[in-house]
């Protein structure tokens, strides 16, 4: 058996470690949680059922990230009730990503899932990319054969997003493709550390390598609530993706400046050169001359919007905030310990 990162040595396949699934296995299934009073319910059984079935012990782990409804309260209800379940309350909003990213910092697990509240992605599959992991797949990364219940638009935009990130950057992220995933202790442990704070988890975790094997299935739709990624989310993680994930910008900035400075020059000879020789012909074209500089100072705001862009990037990084506050934690048995201060980088 092959992964698709290729760990074969020519024709030789190099046997893959064989990862035992029984009672001394913790599994850590990550959730992160906003606004999502409505769907609880179902996802509180469907998880119970699931993890009465799995042959490992389980621990999951929600995030609260800031929920401005009734999350809270119905989530801390139930995890009281059970000890499988472990609640992290943000102190805000963090976002999607910081929210699994705190999960992650305090998972236990020797081998780790994560999961999105709505069972878009259903739980029950995460049995069978268990088995993958067992059989010595580091990364199984749920791809989603079709996406039912999402708008043509969501369709289009997801498809033209990832066709540029593709090639823009030289990491390989795959296709459809979200946060739900299984993944091997060392993974997780290796992405904690990563100090970065745009995190675009599916991007970091596929720059991190080791055997990743996609997992095919149909993503269902959300079984009640709504989507809490508006189009304005949705560009910001496009955006965050590109822009951590790749410089040709910079670079294209460069060579379109180049090209432009070169044109600019050979179109003032030209007027020179007509207006020396062909006084005639030579037009004032005020109209020409305010498109010209219409377009290029278009051109320069693009640009300096682009150079904005890595010059935040590099802010963010220089502040070097915490990526997460953690307000509680909250759980049935009284074992839990100070929280960690949010730096994932420094938790370990
Ligand atoms: N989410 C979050 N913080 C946010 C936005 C979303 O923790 O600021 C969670 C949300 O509760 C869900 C997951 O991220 O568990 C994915 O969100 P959603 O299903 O709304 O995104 P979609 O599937 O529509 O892309
Ligand atoms: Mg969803």
């Amino acid at each position: 058996m092959t992964s698709h990162s290729g760990h074969g040595f020519g024709e030789i396949e190099i046997p893959m470690e064989k990862r035992a699934l029984n009672h001394h296995t913790l599994f850590s299934i990550v959730i992160p949680l906003f606004n999502e009073e409505e769907v609880l319910d179902a996802l509180f059984e469907r998880l119970t059922a699931l993890v009465a079935r799995l042959p490992v012990r389980a621990e999951v782990i929600l995030v609260n990230d800031g929920s401005r409804d009734r999350t809270l309260e119905i989530a801390t209800r139930r995890v009281l009730a059970d000890p499988v379940f472990r609640l992290v309350d943000l102190s805000r909003n963090f976002g999607h990503q910081m929210a699994v990213s705190a999960a992650l910092s305090l998972v236990r697990g020797q081998v780790v899932a994560i999961l999105d509240a709505d069972l878009q992605d259903p739980p029950e599959l995460l049995l069978p990319m268990l088995e993958r992991w067992s059989a010595g797949i580091d990364v199984v990364y749920g791809q989603r054969r079709q996406r039912k219940g999402e708008t043509p638009f969501k369709k289009l935009s997801a498809s033209i997003f990832y066709r540029i990130l593709t090639h823009l950057s030289s990491t390989d992220i795959p296709r459809d493709t979200g946060d739900f995933r299984v993944m091997d202790r060392k993974v997780v442990d290796a992405l904690v550390k990563m100090p970065e704070h745009r995190r675009f988890l599916r991007g970091m975790i596929a720059w991190l390598g080791f055997r990743q094997e996609a997992f095919l299935y149909d993503r269902e739709p959300r079984a009640a609530g709504e989507t809490k990624y508006p189009l304005r989310k949705m560009i910001r993680f496009s955006l965050d993706g590109i822009f951590s994930f790749s410089m040709k910008p910079l670079r294209w900035m460069a060579i379109l400046g180049f090209w432009m400075t070169l044109f600019g020059f050979l179109w003032v000879l030209f007027w020179v050169v007509t207006r020396l020789l062909f006084p005639e012909i030579f037009l004032p074209g005020i109209a020409t001359t305010l498109a010209t500089i219409g377009l290029l100072f278009g051109i320069n705001f693009f640009f300096l919007g682009i150079l904005g862009e890595y010059i935040g990037l590099i802010f963010l990084n220089v502040q070097g905030r915490p990526h997460f506050i953690i307000r509680e934690v909250i759980c049935a048995a009284a074992e839990e310990a100070s929280p960690p201060d949010g730096n994932t980088h420094e938790l370990l």
